[in-house]
C-alpha cells in the first residue's frame, strides 16, 4: 500500500487529505501537535478504510519537530503533503517577530526541509511526489503570510521542473476561501468574504488531487479562483493587492 504523511492533519484541509486518501486505501502518518485530535483522526480512519495510520506529534516550529518529520518522510513514504500553516493575528509591525519567525519555519523552512528529505528516495525509486499547499494569496501582496505562500508556490514549480523526467511530481495547491479552523484560529473577520467564494475542504482536496495525478505543478481548484488568480496577473500589483486588502480584515 502507499503511505502518504500529511502534516497539519488535525483539521481542516489536512484532515481532509486524510480521509481522501484512506479512502483510496493509502496507510498515513498524522502529523501536527495536538495528539489528542490526530489520535481520534488515526482511529476513525483505521476503523472505516482499514487502512494502517500512525501519529507523529510535532511541532514545525521547532528545529527538534522538523528534525523528527525529516526522519520520517526520508524513506518508503510515496506522497508527502505540506499543508500545516496558519494565518497572522494582526499587521507585520503588530506580530510580535518570533511569531513571524515561526510562520517562516512552518511555512518555510519545514517545506523546504521535508521536501528535501523525502525527494532522494522517491528518485531513487522512480515514483513518489509531494504537494505543497500554498494560498491563491501567493498571487498578492499581502503581509508576510502572503510572501510565505508565493515562496511555496515559487519553490514547489521550481523543484517541480528539477525532478521531472524521474517519475517524481511536485505540486503547489492554491486554495482560496475553505471553510477550516483558519480564519478562527487567527482572528480574522471573515464577515466581507461573499459566500459564493467559499470552498468546501474535501472538494478542494478531491481537485486537487485530480490536478496532482495529471502532473500540474500548480493546482488552483475551482473556477472562480483560477478567474481570481489569472485576472491578478493581468490587473497592476498595487490594485490588486488593494483589493484583496478589503476582504478578510482581522478583528481589532
Ligand atoms: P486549520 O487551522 O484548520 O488547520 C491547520 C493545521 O496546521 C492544523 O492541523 C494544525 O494542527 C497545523 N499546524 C499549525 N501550526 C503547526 C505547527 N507549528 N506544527 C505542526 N502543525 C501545525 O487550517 P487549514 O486547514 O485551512 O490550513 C491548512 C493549510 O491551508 C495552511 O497551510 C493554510 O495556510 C492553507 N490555506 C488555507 C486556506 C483557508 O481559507 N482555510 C486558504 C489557502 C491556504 P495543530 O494545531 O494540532 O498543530
Amino acid at each position: 500500500m502507499p503511505t502518504a504523511v500529511i502534516t497539519g492533519a488535525s483539521s481542516g484541509i489536512g484532515a481532509a487529505f486524510a480521509r481522501r486518501l484512506a479512502a483510496t486505501g493509502a496507510d498515513l502518518v498524522l502529523l501536527a501537535r495536538d495528539e489528542a485530535r490526530l489520535t481520534a483522526n488515526a482511529e476513525q480512519l483505521r476503523a472505516k478504510h482499514g487502512v494502517q495510520v500512525e501519529v507523529l506529534v510535532a511541532d514545525l516550529a521547532t528545529e527538534e519537530g522538523i528534525a523528527a518529520a525529516e526522519r520520517r518522510v526520508a524513506h518508503g513514504v510515496d506522497l508527502v503533503v505540506n499543508n500545516a500553516g496558519f494565518g497572522q493575528r494582526g499587521t507585520f509591525l503588530d506580530t510580535p517577530v518570533a511569531e513571524e519567525v515561526a510562520m517562516l519555519r512552518v511555512h518555510c523552512e519545514a517545506v523546504l526541509r521535508l521536501t528535501h528529505a523525502a525527494l532522494p528516495d522517491m528518485v531513487a525509486r522512480g515514483g513518489g511526489g509531494v504537494i505543497n499547499v500554498s494560498s491563491v494569496a501567493a498571487f498578492f501582496s499581502r503581509g508576510s503570510y502572503a510572501a510565505t505562500k508565493a515562496w511555496v508556490l515559487s519553490f514547489s514549480e521550481s523543484v517541480a521542473h528539477d525532478v521531472a523526467g524521474n517519475g517524481v511530481r511536485v505540486m503547489a495547491l492554491c486554495p482560496g476561501w475553505v471553510r477550516t479552523e483558519f480564519h478562527q484560529r487567527s482572528n480574522m473577520d471573515t464577515s466581507g468574504i461573499p459566500g459564493f467564494m467559499w470552498l468546501d475542504a474535501d472538494k478542494l482536496v478531491s481537485a486537487g488531487l485530480r490536478d496532482y495525478a495529471r502532473g500540474r505543478s500548480c493546482s488552483v481548484p475551482d473556477a472562480r479562483y483560477k478567474v481570481v488568480t489569472g485576472a491578478s496577473r493581468l490587473i497592476p500589483r498595487r490594485l490588486s493587492s488593494a483589493l484583496s486588502a478589503r476582504v478578510g480584515r482581522r478583528y481589532e
